[in-house]
């Protein structure tokens, strides 16, 4: 990788920067006040003037191997002091997403979620896909119960008469979300494996490179404990508080990432209270479970509804696509859910299902496109601040 990483300049990396949202990287003529100003660079090796250069000049190995350019929490302090209207800011986060595009594989996905055009396709296939779902649920039900006769735990022959047919919803419902649901997560693990393994050798070798590193290999059992030192700075935004500009990004952020930890964990009970108890939903309004998911609803709503307002009001902060994308995935992911439950608690059925309907797809676009959209960063920076840890670049 070093002569290419070294020398060999890229002009559709700087085009690709551009239309992500870093249009104004030439702008620099780098006086290097950003990397004075920005409050969270290490003093050795500082960014992002350095990670300006690389960019103006194309040097896409360089950058998109850098740990560095996840260092930066895109708060704004370099862009608002830049004596040029360079926004360093704006072109790091660029940066970013060009990287997530390069680490993802398949290529196609990453391409299809970053393409505004291919939005109304994705939306369809996930609507058709939904609305089989949906068809043979309401409809197929004794036929699927004689095709699947034959799987142990597909047993409701203890209902009584009424709660058969209910029993039999449930379930197909239960099942074909599950269905669908199950191999998206395999998946998003397998991509994000296999990303992950080459961009922490990536970001060492890069290290090594340019000397922000004496080690001269991956300690797992090291870099796990980095990890556990780390976690605590991310679940307190330690490094958001820390810049000036855009604080106020931090407690809508926050809001966002404890209503997903939130929200995983009514997910992963319910799954082993379904399959492993038997004991399907809906819970009790009362039920602890049952708030933790109305509270991290709530959460989530308001947070990324807060997030949305911030990006409409800052006009002077980039918004790129993808970040417009993402945003309002999550948004529509809680208000879809807030409202399911709202329709279900009132007794209005179709519109209930209606909601429901459009919370799986929000539901599937979140996950199927996690290590391809912007959401990638939260598993990109916490390996780039634990490898950042492990290698004592304070
Ligand atoms: S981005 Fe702006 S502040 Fe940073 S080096 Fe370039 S001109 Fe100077
Ligand atoms: S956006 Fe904030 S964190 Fe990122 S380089 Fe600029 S000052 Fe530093």
């Amino acid at each position: 990788m070093t002569e290419k990483y070294l020398a060999q300049p890229d002009l559709d990396f700087i085009a690709q920067v551009r239309e992500l949202g870093g249009d104004t990287l030439k702008k620099c003529y780098q006086c290097a006040t950003c990397s004075v100003a920005c409050p969270i660079a290490p003093e050795d090796s500082p960014f992002p003037r350095k990670e300006m250069i690389a960019a103006s000049w194309g040097l896409k190995d360089k950058l998109i191997t850098s740990g560095d350019i996840w260092l930066c929490h895109h708060c704004g302090d370099c862009t608002d002091l830049c004596p040029r209207g360079a926004a360093p800011g704006d072109v790091l986060s660029a940066v970013r997403s060009a990287a997530i595009e390069d680490y993802a594989q398949p290529k196609f996905l990453a391409q299809a979620v970053n393409d505004p055009s291919k939005l109304p396709f994705i939306l369809g296939i996930q609507a058709v896909w939904f609305a089989i779902f949906a068809f043979i649920t309401m409809n197929a039900g004794d036929f699927m119960t004689k095709v699947f006769k034959y799987v142990p735990f597909f047993d409701w022959s203890h209902a009584h008469e009424g709660e058969h047919v209910i029993a039999q919803a449930d379930f197909f419902s239960t099942w074909f979300v599950d269905m669908t649901f199950v191999p998206t997560a395999i998946f998003v693990v397998a991509v994000f494996f296999l990303s992950l393994k080459k961009f922490i050798t990536d970001i060492h070798e890069n290290a090594m490179l340019e000397g922000k590193t004496d080690k001269t290999s991956i300690d797992y059992k090291e870099l796990f404990q980095a990890l556990l030192r780390v976690v605590p700075i991310i679940l307190k935004h330690q490094k958001f508080n820390e810049c000036t500009t855009n604080k106020d990004r931090a407690t809508p952020h926050m809001m966002v990432l404890y209503s997903f930890i939130g929200l995983f964990i009514v997910t992963s009970i319910g799954f082993v209270l379904l399959y492993i108890f038997h004991a399907p939903g809906p819970y009790s309004q009362l039920n602890p479970l049952k708030w933790l998911a109305n509270i991290s609803g709530v959460a989530l709503v308001i947070g990324s509804g807060l997030m949305i307002k911030n990006r409409m009001a800052n006009e002077e902060q980039k918004t790129a696509y993808k970040d417009w994308y993402i945003l309002w995935v999550v948004f529509g992911l809680g208000a879809t859910g807030m409202l399911t439950e709202m329709a279900r608690l009132a007794h209005l059925a179709g519109i209930s299902y209606f909601f429901y309907f459009l919370h799986l797809i929000a539901i599937w676009n979140l996950f199927l496109f996690l290590p391809f959209s912007k959401m990638a960063h939260l598993v990109y920076r916490t390996t780039a601040m634990t490898y950042a840890e492990y290698s004592n670049r304070k």
